[in-house]
């Protein structure tokens, strides 16, 4: 049998799945199989809680689409050799030469599924171990207890593997395994974050993005569309971007309301908004990137008289982060560079001086007794528009509104 290379995925959480662990992982495989889609055909294996990869000459091109994939855990560069002693110790030798090539502190673990094979662990190990030593004099070293690198060896129905090291995963779940949700998509830097986290727990997302032409520019939406193609690339299939005309709704508001009641009014029909474009597409949760105490609207009592609009959970999964922290994440998702652009969102055209940061629910709603409630959110749905976001382009859907 000829040495291969292949990754072997390794997938944390899933494990604790128990009966849906095989609905898990088959997602996960579907999810590989659609991050590798732009990289030469191959086949994704999956055999005895192990899903492998082959290697053709691209493996650094499939490992950074793989780091984008949640639900794996670590990636790891694989040799396979046939189940013969001998044709291990080559490869465990090449494996170390290669991750310690000036020598070092070393450890081999052996680990055999296939219990046909002649040999106990301890006994691959040391017979590994041994071999490594006679051919490389003193430049390795035993260390069992903290080694630098562990060569491991696993024995296995279909052939034997030796591994040494991993690319760190994603983590997290699978996208597709925690249902759908909406996710209110800015411009700014807070909700590409918080979509990414609605990702990395599995969650399916379409983003919802209100507009407010031609009080803002079309670089606004762009800058939008550009955000969710990075999300995209997490997402392992198209992301949809469904962007609302909100401008009639805000010059309602800012024509009946009072204005340091302007932006908690707003935000009610942002809300309202997206729970009915949640339901028409399925979704039952929507997700913002608010954080407490940021800004007049995130105060407890502005959110609870803005979230009182809905009976969807809406989920905050950047509650407790300061900026900073919200930032550094942003940084590493790869959005923040794009969400610092300098492009109004359609918050700030009609930022009031003073906005309200204990607003009353009653009298939200006695001002929202002077607007035509019913017309301004059904207009504002007619004129949505949805774009279909992958990482190498936007394309608008022509269909109708769904
Ligand atoms: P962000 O950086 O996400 O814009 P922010 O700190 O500017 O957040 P707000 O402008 O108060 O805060 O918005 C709070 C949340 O409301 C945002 O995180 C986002 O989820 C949603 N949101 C605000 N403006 C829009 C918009 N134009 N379209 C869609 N969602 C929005
Ligand atoms: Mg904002």
């Amino acid at each position: 049998m000829q040495e291969q290379q292949l990754l072997m995925i390794k997938y944390g959480e899933l494990g604790l799945k128990g009966k849906n662990k095989n609905q898990f992982i088959n997602r996960l495989v579907k999810n590989i199989e659609r991050a590798l889609a732009d990289l030469p055909e191959r086949k994704v294996n999956v055999s005895l809680g192990r899903i492998t990869v082959p290697v053709l000459d691209d493996r650094d091109a499939v490992v950074e689409r793989l780091s984008r994939v949640f639900g794996i855990y670590a990636i790891c560069p694989v040799r396979t050799a046939s189940k013969d002693l001998a044709a291990i110790q080559r490869a465990a030798l090449a494996t170390l030469s290669e991750a310690l090539p000036n020598g070092g502190e070393f450890k081999v673990e052996s680990r055999r599924s296939d219990k046909r094979f002649p040999m106990t662990s301890p006994e691959i190990s040391k017979a590994v171990g041994g071999y490594i030593f006679a051919q490389t004099g003193d430049k390795y070293t035993a260390q069992m207890r903290k080694p630098q690198h562990i060569v491991n060896v696993e024995v296995r129905d279909e052939a034997a593997y030796v591994y040494c090291g991993s690319f760190p995963g994603a983590k997290g779940m699978p996208v597709g395994t925690g249902g759908r949700a909406v996710v209110m998509l800015s411009g700014g830097i807070d909700s590409p974050v918080a979509a990414f986290m609605a990702m990395k727990r599995g969650v399916n997302i379409e983003a919802v993005h209100f507009e407010s032409f031609p009080f803002t520019s079309e670089r606004a939406l762009e800058k939008v569309l550009d955000l969710a193609q990075v999300l995209a690339r997490w997402h392992n299939r198209p992301l949809r971007v469904h962007a609302v005309h909100f401008t009639e709704i805000q010059k309602a508001i800012h024509a009946v309301c009072p204005e340091e009641y302007g932006i908690t009014i707003m935000r009610r029909f942002m809300f309202r908004l997206a729970e009915q474009i949640a339901s028409r597409n399925a979704a039952i949760a929507i997700y913002t990137g608010e954080s407490v105490g940021q800004v007049a609207s995130q105060t407890l009592e502005s959110m609870y008289v803005i979230n009182n609009v809905t009976k969807m959970p809406v989920l905050r999964p950047l509650i407790g982060f300061d900026k900073e922290e919200i930032v550094a994440r942003a940084q590493r998702i790869g959005t923040f560079d794009i969400s610092i652009r300098p492009y109004e969102d359609c918050c700030t055209v009609f930022l009031p001086p003073h906005p309200k940061i204990k607003p009353r629910l009653a009298e939200a709603e006695a001002m929202e007794q002077n607007l035509a409630l019913d017309e301004l959110l059904a207009e504002a749905l007619t004129r949505t528009k949805t774009y279909i976001v992958t990482p190498d382009g936007v394309t608008e859907q022509t269909d109708e509104f769904s």
